[in-house]
């Protein structure tokens, strides 16, 4: 079987270890899977920032301690988040930049601000203060 070029198809002359017939197919091909990616990192971001606008509403309509189904009605990707924080040995916070939630019941979430500018990141944080 002969080599095609990555970006073209065509059949590739020469050296067998050639993936590309020029660097005009090579920077094409490689500027592409780039925009594939950040493609991918966009969708994501997109989702990230509509959950921390779900937190910052609910935050400002109820306060920081909210029933989960109010999350749910409104969609929000509880599998997506920017980073964790623990704060006891079994609480963790998943932010969304700098908005995080704490399931505290299957049915109740508390909602916190990062800290990061106060604790170092990784470091745990012994007792977050609640937004208010
Ligand atoms: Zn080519």
């Amino acid at each position: 079987m002969k080599n095609v070029c990555k970006e073209c198809q065509r059949p590739l002359q020469g050296r067998s270890d050639k993936k590309f017939c020029d660097d005009y197919c090579r920077v094409s091909y490689h500027s592409k899977s780039n925009r594939d990616n950040l493609e991918v990192v966009r969708q994501i971001n997109k989702i990230l920032k509509k959950n921390r606008q779900i937190l910052q509403e609910c935050l400002q309509k109820y306060g920081n301690s909210i029933p989960r189904k109010y999350l749910e009605w409104n969609s929000f990707k509880f599998q997506y988040y920017t980073h964790l924080m623990t704060y006891s040995k079994k609480e963790t916070i998943k932010y969304c930049y700098d908005l995080g939630i704490a399931e505290i019941s299957q049915s109740e979430i508390k909602i916190f601000r990062d800290q990061c500018s106060i604790y170092p990141i990784n470091q745990e944080v012994s007792n977050p203060s609640l937004t208010v």
